[in-house]
């Protein structure tokens, strides 16, 4: 029977399970080599609007794993959340991308770029998050305007009063909030009304069936409505193809990002980019 199925077995782990263990843990360790060698790296991707103009970038964690090579966000982020180092390279990006704003602060052609920066659930809960993000913006010199905080629905529900509170205080240091993957949430009125926000972004999964999905086009419309109403910047993500921007461009919607644009690159490859880009739209 089910009651002494157990007895006989040599280890409370099965091999499957204790393999995913042995995974966790090297990744772990791995993740605090990568911090403290550095082995991060930003890519950003282009924000366009419908005249064609990149008016910013989203920042893109990389990792250079000394074996792995390039290892995505998904496959880390998770556990660095768990781990806690989520602190130590959360602090990196914010830093990373404030240090690039000062470097286009200074330029005609990229003073006005925004950069989008994503911020995890453990990061914005922390109690020095407000002051690491006020240190760092005074460091370096550029609008804080210029810099886009992107939380996620699901880390704002918790504690409504003290996320108010946090998100007015960011919002005093000039710096602009964005909601990411909006939709897949709890999305209610109730409290988009209460948040202080600046920008919603239309989350891929609605985005990637407009074509096939009479739902999911209700969704967006649903979402372009709400967000000009509540005057919030609305922006679409994972914009893959023509007939997806001009339906968004149709229903209210005039910024985008996605591969049919841009994909994530090193900042290496960026300004060749950019520049063929505007070349390419500005004839
Ligand atoms: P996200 O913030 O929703 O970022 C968008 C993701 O969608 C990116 O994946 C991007 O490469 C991908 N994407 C953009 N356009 C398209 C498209 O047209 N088609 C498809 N199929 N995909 C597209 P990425 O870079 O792998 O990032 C995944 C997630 O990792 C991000 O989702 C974000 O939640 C998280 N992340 C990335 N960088 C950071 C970071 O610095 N800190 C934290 N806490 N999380 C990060
Ligand atoms: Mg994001
Ligand atoms: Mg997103
Ligand atoms: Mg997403």
């Amino acid at each position: 029977s089910a009651k002494h199925s157990g007895k006989n077995s040599a280890s409370f782990y099965s091999p499957d399970m204790q393999s995913e263990i042995t995974q966790r843990v090297e990744l772990e360790r791995d993740l605090r080599a990568a911090v403290e060698f550095n082995e991060f790296e930003l890519y950003y991707q282009p924000q366009v609007n419908h005249q064609n103009k990149v008016t910013g970038l989203e920042a893109l964690i990389r990792w250079h794993h000394p074996i792995k090579g390039l290892v995505p966000p998904n496959d880390f982020i998770h556990s660095a959340e768990n781990n806690g180092l989520i602190i130590p390279i959360g602090d990196w990006v914010l830093r990373k991308a404030c240090e690039q704003l000062s470097v286009w602060a200074n330029n005609q052609s990229t003073e006005t770029l925004t950069i989008s920066v994503n911020v995890s659930y453990r990061q914005f809960r922390q109690p020095g998050f407000i002051f690491s993000v006020s240190s760092i913006i005074e460091r370096y010199s550029f609008n804080p305007a210029r810099l886009k905080i992107e939380l996620t629905e699901t880390m704002l529900v918790d504690d409504m009063e003290r996320t108010v509170a946090c998100m007015n205080k960011l919002k005093q240091y000039g710096v602009q909030l964005s909601l990411d993957d909006f939709g897949t949430g709890y999305s209610s009125l109730q409290y988009l009304k209460l948040l202080p926000l600046n920008q919603l972004k239309i989350d891929r999964s609605f985005v990637s069936e407009l074509e096939t999905e009479v739902n999911d086009r209700s969704i967006v419309k649903t979402i372009i409505l709400m967000s000009r109403t509540l005057g919030i910047e609305v922006i679409a993500e994972g914009v893959e193809t023509e007939h997806q921007r001009s339906y968004l461009i149709k229903h209210g919607c005039s910024l985008f990002q996605g591969f049919h644009f841009g994909k994530p690159m090193p900042l290496s490859e960026l300004s060749a980019w950019l520049e063929n880009y505007s070349n390419e739209h500005n004839k």
